[in-house]
């Protein structure tokens, strides 16, 4: 094992990894290094995997186009981890349907989130709640309508990191560092400093801090750009004949407060379902709240999928950022240090593109106008000068 590299990449969650597979034939000594004791054990192998270019709030704006660019990579992405790797890696063509629990819901839709995405032009279709159920026979009778948002994905996100692993682990890939912890990234002006909590100092030409909701810890930027968000999810067992026709997705108001209901169909039928967006808790276990709270929010939704069976339930971490947009570009004068980091509840959308521009930016290759334009939403200088104010949004994020 060397002490110096080209590029050393911290974090092996499936930005870091995607970044370490895309790099590893381009540059001869790169190395990349995680606290777990294997890759993707973080938020990346929690996810629910839902490819949702434009819901939450956030992807109404501009952040839902670098989402779409991402979209449009995700197939050939896909296709080519899974051949690289051998492991099966179902796309499913699902399509989302964004489901108005009541009337109110639904006239915002109609109004508000709509004419936005007509203007996108990807197929959208405002439908009434009889045309819902039509299409997903589980959503129950309260359900008021939605929008069809046909060209969705969903994928299995435990899979693609299975898949990054096995290209990382073979011939070629690059030197693995596992169960040992950064503790401080260092620009100087001709190489970076890594140190490891163990003592080992590494240097590189150039660092990459894909550290998840851990990254804070690695990055100089302002105390409150980056948070933690818990979320829970679980998984009901395959309802036998078929399962959920399309991905569903809702806001719902429960004790008050707004809640987010999301639930994808596996390709065997087995449906994954939640989510719990707990804002500065930073553990990954899952609790009997977090459940009851999941299935209440459910049964207003899709009740029938409640009376299924639970066959497993899991928390991961998401790497939060104030205003919901991930953290990609240098932080150093010297160009030395790369944050690609937080990505919020969008980070499987977001994978292909990150992995993208971060090979474009590492190897110097030439960025057209989309590129330019979704770096300029994830500079990591957009924080400079602040006392950061957080946002509140009412759907700032959809996973
Ligand atoms: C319940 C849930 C559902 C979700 N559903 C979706 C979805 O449907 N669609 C979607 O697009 N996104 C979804 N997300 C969001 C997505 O999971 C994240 O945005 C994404 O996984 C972030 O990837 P990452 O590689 O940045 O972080 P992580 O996967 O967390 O990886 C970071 C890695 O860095 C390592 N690390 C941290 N600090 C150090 C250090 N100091 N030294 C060494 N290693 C370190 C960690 O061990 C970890 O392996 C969901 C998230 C959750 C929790």
């Amino acid at each position: 094992m060397a002490s110096t590299y080209d590029l050393i990449v911290v974090g092996g969650g499936i930005i870091g990894c995607g970044i370490a597979e895309r790099l590893r034939s381009e540059l001869p000594r790169v190395c990349l290094i995680d606290q777990g004791p294997k890759l993707g054990l973080g938020a990346s192998s929690a996810a629910i995997g839902g490819i949702n270019p434009h819901l939450g709030d956030y992807c109404l704006g501009p952040l839902g186009l670098m989402a779409q660019h991402s979209r449009t990579l995700f197939p050939g992405w896909i296709n080519r981890i899974a051949s690289e790797s051998g492991t099966a890696i179902p796309l499913l063509p699902t399509g989302l349907l964004q489901v108005a629990a009541g009337k109110r819901e639904w006239e915002r839709l109609a109004d508000e989130v709509m004419p936005i995405l007509l203007a996108r032009d990807i197929g959208a279709e405002l439908i009434d709640g009889d045309h819902a159920r039509a299409l997903e026979p589980m959503l129950g009778p309260d359900v008021a309508g939605g929008v069809v948002q046909p060209r969705d994905l969903a994928v299995e996100p435990a899979l693609i990191m299975n898949g990054l692993t096995r290209i990382l682990l073979g011939d070629g890939g690059p030197d693995l560092l596992l169960s040992a912890t950064v503790i401080s990234v260092v620009s100087r002006r001709t190489e970076v400093v890594v140190t490891l909590a163990d003592g080992r100092v590494l240097t590189a030409d150039r660092v990459v801090v894909a550290a998840g909701h851990l990254s804070h810890a690695l990055l100089d930027l302002p105390d409150g750009v980056f948070f933690p968000v818990k979320g829970q999810a679980m998984e009901f067992a395959s309802p036998g004949r078929g399962s959920l026709s399309i991905q569903c997705d809702a806001l719902v108001i429960a004790d008050g407060e707004e809640h987010v209901v999301f639930a994808l169909p596996r390709p065997d039928g087995r449906i994954a379902a939640g989510v719990t967006f707990e804002k500065g808790t930073a553990d990954n276990v899952p609790t009997a709240e977090g459940r009851a709270s999941i299935l209440r929010n459910l049964a207003l939704v899709l009740p029938a999928l409640t009376a299924m069976p639970v066959t497993r339930r899991w928390a991961g971490v998401r790497p939060g950022t104030v205003d919901a947009a991930p953290v990609l570009g240098y932080v150093d004068d010297d160009h030395r240090v790369l944050a690609a980091t937080g990505h919020y509840g969008m980070g499987i959308t977001l994978a292909p593109v990150t992995v993208d521009l971060a090979a474009k930016l590492l190897l110097d290759l030439p960025l057209d106008g989309q590129d330019r334009h979704d770096l300029a939403i994830s500079s990591p200088g957009r924080f400079s000068g602040l006392p950061v104010a957080r946002t509140e949004s009412q759907n700032p994020i959809a996973h």
